[in-house]
């Protein structure tokens, strides 16, 4: 496989607890059935093969992966794969307390939650859920539970949630967690929309300056995806920023993309897909390995920033 394909971002579920507004995960016309899901033994031998073929890092992803039954055996096996060096997940942090408290997690080494507000009512309309409170709760039962490495997406919204900067910045200094700042791009219907409602990265960066002082640049995390880190001169944690407007990342973009239902995107933005979990289900396992390095190696064919599908994001796991 291309030496770029490092990454690989593993959706568990098209479903989810939320319904945040820029996703819309709860108004998909179909969702998949369980027994379209890769089970867990389907999904350790499909990793087997990425992992053979170049990916280092595996981020588990939904719609939200801990609606998954099985989460902690799905972590646990892909975390004992040999190569593999990295197992993270995202998650909107509803059902962290609930789960960390049924059994920790064994492998996962970092855990990015999706917070964009801090307001409680504006969580409500945000997500249709009254659940700021246990996603704080989820926040540090994972820091309890001894998950050192916990980063905060937080997905900016020009008119919605982009007068909390400052205050997600202190929330990071307070509590030692890396906040990463996501600008939105449109998917779907909400397209048209998406020129007025993005938040550039260089003006978070300049309102953060303004109140906290210079942030220095670190770059990117090896093995991962396209955020910059940035220091505040007084210390903390870092800052991360990623800009999948205004700055364009497809020729360095080392992801790829595999639904809960097997089929592999080597973009988000392509409607070409290779259907990975029909072929292993036939037992052609060769033809699965096969298939893999093939829609890797074809990556940069796909790599537009043109948008040639609508997606639904809640399906391809971000
Ligand atoms: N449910 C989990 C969560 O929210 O963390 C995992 C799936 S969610 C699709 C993954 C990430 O995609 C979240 O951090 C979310 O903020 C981000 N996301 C969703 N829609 C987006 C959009 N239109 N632009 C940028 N990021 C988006
Ligand atoms: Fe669910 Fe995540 Fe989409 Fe929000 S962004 S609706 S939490 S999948």
């Amino acid at each position: 496989m291309t030496h770029t394909c490092s990454y690989l971002r593993l959706s568990l579920t098209d479903r989810c607890s939320f319904d945040c507004f820029y996703c819309g995960a709860q108004k998909k016309e179909a969702f998949l059935s369980d027994r379209e899901y890769l089970d867990v033994g389907e999904l350790e031998r499909l990793a087997r093969l990425f992992v053979g073929l170049g990916i280092r890092h595996v981020r588990l992803t939904g719609g939200e992966p801990l609606l998954r039954a099985g989460i902690h055996d799905i972590v646990r096996r892909l975390a004992a794969i040999k190569g593999l060096e990295l197992v993270s997940m995202t998650t909107n942090g509803f059902a962290l307390a609930d789960t960390l408290a049924a059994r920790p997690f064994v492998g996962l080494r970092r855990l990015n939650v999706s917070l964009d507000t801090l307001q409680r009512g504006r969580f409500r309309s945000l997500t249709g859920v009254d659940g700021l409170e246990r996603v704080l709760e989820g926040i540090r039962a994972a820091r309890q539970n001894g998950l050192t490495d916990v980063r905060i997406n937080v997905l900016l919204v020009r008119g919605f949630n982009d007068d909390e900067i400052a205050s997600f910045v202190r929330f990071g200094l307070e509590r030692d967690l890396v906040i990463r700042f996501i600008e939105y791009f449109p998917t779907q219907k909400r397209r048209q929309a998406f020129r007025s409602l993005y938040v550039a990265s260089a003006d978070v960066i300049k309102i953060i300056e303004t109140t906290f002082g210079p942030l220095a640049p670190e770059g990117s995390d090896p093995l991962s995806g396209p955020a910059q880190y940035y220091r505040l001169s007084c210390g903390g944690p870092r800052l991360g920023f990623i800009s999948s407007v205004t700055h364009f990342f497809c020729s360095g973009c080392n992801r790829l993309r595999l639904t809960a239902d097997g089929k592999l995107f080597p973009c988000l933005h392509t409607e070409h897909y290779a259907d990975v979990g029909t072929l292993l289900r036939a037992g052609r396992i060769d033809d699965v390995a096969n298939l893999i390095a093939q829609t890797a190696e074809a990556k940069g064919r796909y790599n537009k920033m043109t948008c040639s599908r609508f997606f639904e994001m809640s399906s391809i796991g971000g």
